[in-house]
């Protein structure tokens, strides 16, 4: 079915969006003009993120504006000034400079979203280093994985995630020197530290040193289809993209009040949940707790939030809750809502229409993008299912691939093909560490090819297709199969295991496992519950599979690769296409 293009009336909206003329701002487009109103470091020392994003506020006008309202599961309430946040970002960068912890040494976070996040964020790029994000829903294997793969050098954690998850772990990190724990009142040895006591010893005044904006700033891990999760490895010039989709994107302006949903364990929630709106000196929103529809139409209503970024899974749920319950708020601050990190139904642009009486702007990027590169604007029409047109800035395309390193530009609209990017805008990853055959394979006859299928239609209108690798997209979370099938094949009872993303009504898709059993083993209820559980304590619930079923063989290519497409027809009841590479398959 289609939709009808939402039409947008500029002089009609509250704001005048900062994007007014979409056209002419592409062809004039110049990245050198967005660094010129960004600050820089004192005396042309460089660019560092946290000084644009906190420092150079907190030394003007905006010292005492909230940079961040942090909302607490039980009620409490956290503000912080952009001054205080240098302030705490400062003893946080000190903290790790007494520790010895240099320039471009990684450190590591996996808690909630609770403050100290934030500041340890904030404090890691002031001093250089590498904040490197854990979901705090991952199980220890997930945890230990990605610090092993990034050479983890200090944890940042509370004492219930260290306790649960990494102290039975520690043995095969040796490279980790420091665990500085939020909530210890004392050190527990020269390794596991209060960071309570280290902050208080330390001075709030720090000096960024001087900082290329070719230096590593953040690694945020994503999954791949084979082999396990690769480290994206970020730039503080990435703060340019940050802040220009902000601007335009985000259509931030001063007074906003802006809520980002997403956790900083994934990309959306460093991009946008830190970084982006603080180069703009507005107040964001930060709430602890998890998904509930009143809560959320309370924060909406009680916290005035003006701009909105959330996630298709969450607008989902909300459309599931009963209009009523939405009718009881007030949310006539809010002007624009924006959605990310999976297809967003044409419905749910609509029932934002009608139930939050605004339409949801879908955009489009990846961790590797490290910033917003397809969207819908402001001041453009939207067309309920696109995810919208390019950045100004970034050159999008749909493509074939030809022989060797080749490419064909698809012009004519409408066609599905590989999406790709022309690489060089600021934010792009700049490799996968320790892997830089993975990252090379990712360029292909000069485009970064995204991994994603889509068509272009003849407005410049870009439209998801799919993926055109098994990754899995659950409640908007990348997951890699081979991750939790290599898992499950820990288990004594599993031979092998093969993982596929079935499609589910609210988060996307879920993550099911088929599982071939060992001799000597027969499938039982009791066997599925055990492996269930299996894979939560060592995956998490972020990650583990929710639905397992026994299998006698699981097909493969005759090399050996796991047909998960097949697997993934079978449980459809789709047609299973081409099955000629398969092991014992036609030939011909
Ligand atoms: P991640 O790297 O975890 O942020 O996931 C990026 C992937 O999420 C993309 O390559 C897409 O497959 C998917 N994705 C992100 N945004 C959208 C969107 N607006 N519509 C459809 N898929 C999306």
């Amino acid at each position: 079915m289609d939709f009808a293009p939402i039409k947008k009336d500029t002089a009609r909206l509250a704001v005048l969006p900062n994007l007014l003329e979409y056209e002419k701002c592409c062809e004039s487009f110049s990245w050198d003009t967005v660094r010129l109103e960004l600050d820089g470091l004192p005396d042309g020392r460089g660019l560092n993120m946290a000084h644009e994003a906190v420092d150079r506020h907190a030394a003007g006008p905006l010292r005492q504006r909230i940079a961040i309202r942090w909302l607490g599961k039980g009620g409490a309430v956290v503000d912080l000034s952009y001054g205080a946040l240098r302030e705490q970002s400062s003893r946080f960068a000190n903290v790790l400079a007494a520790l010895g912890v240099a320039g471009g040494d990684r450190v590591f976070c996996l808690a909630g979203r609770i403050p100290e996040l934030y500041i340890a964020a904030l404090g890691t790029l002031k001093n250089r280093s590498v904040f490197c994000p854990l979901f705090s829903a991952f199980g220890p294997e997930p945890i230990c994985q990605r610090m092993v793969r990034g050479d983890a050098k200090v944890l940042v954690t509370t004492e219930r995630q260290y306790a649960k998850k990494v102290a039975g772990v520690l043995d095969r990190l040796p490279l980790l020197s420091f665990v500085l724990l939020t909530d210890a009142e004392s050190h527990q040895s020269d390794r596991i530290r209060s960071l309570p006591r280290l902050m208080a010893e330390a001075s709030d005044e720090f000096t960024i040193p001087p900082t290329s904006p070719d230096d590593m700033a953040i690694l945020h891990f994503t999954s791949g289809t084979t082999g396990m999760p690769k480290g994206a490895v970020h730039v503080h010039n990435a703060v340019l993209t940050h802040y220009l989709t902000g601007k335009y994107v985000l259509d931030l302006h001063p007074d906003d009040i802006f809520w980002c949903t997403a956790d900083p364990g994934w990309v959306t929630g460093t991009s946008y949940g830190i970084i982006a709106p603080m180069t703009h000196g507005i107040t964001s929103i930060i709430d602890e707790a998890d998904f509930d529809a009143e809560r959320w139409y309370h924060i909406l209503e009680e916290q005035r939030v003006t701009v909105w970024y959330t996630a298709p899974t969450a607008i989902r749920m909300l459309m599931r809750a009963p209009d009523d319950q939405r009718r009881r708020f007030d949310l006539s601050r809010l002007r624009l809502v924006h959605s990310v990190g999976e297809p967003l139904n044409p419905e749910a642009v609509l029932w934002g229409e009608k139930v939050l009486g605004l339409p949801i702007h879908d955009n489009w990027w990846q961790t590797e993008t490290g910033g917003i590169m397809i969207a819908n604007y402001a001041s453009q029409e939207i067309r309920p299912g696109s995810m919208g047109r390019p950045l100004p800035g970034i050159e999008a395309a749909i493509i074939r691939r030809g022989d060797g390193d080749t490419v064909e530009l698809i012009g004519e609209p409408d066609v599905e093909g590989e999406l790709a990017l022309k690489p060089g805008w600021p934010s792009m990853f700049r490799e996968y560490l320790h892997d830089e055959e993975r990252y090379r394979k990712c360029f292909v006859g000069g485009w970064y090819i995204t991994g994603d299928l889509a068509r272009r239609d003849r407005d410049g209108y870009f439209w998801f297709v799919g993926r055109s690798d098994d990754i899995i997209k659950t409640a908007g979370h990348m997951v890699g199969p081979f991750e939790v099938e290599s898992t499950l094949m820990e288990h004594p009872a599993v031979a092998e295991a093969g993982v596929i993303g079935k499609p589910e009504p609210v988060i996307g898709e879920l993550v099911k496992a088929f599982v071939v059993l060992k001799d000597g083993f027969t499938p039982s209820e009791e066997l599925r519950l055990e492996l269930i559980g299996f894979g939560r304590s060592r995956l998490g619930s972020a990650v583990a599979p929710k639905e397992i079923d026994f299998i006698d063989n699981l097909p493969k290519t005759r090399s050996g690769k796991i047909m998960r497409r097949l697997l993934k027809a079978r449980e459809l009841g789709l047609p299973e296409g081409d099955t000629s590479t398969m092991e014992g398959g036609e030939t011909s």
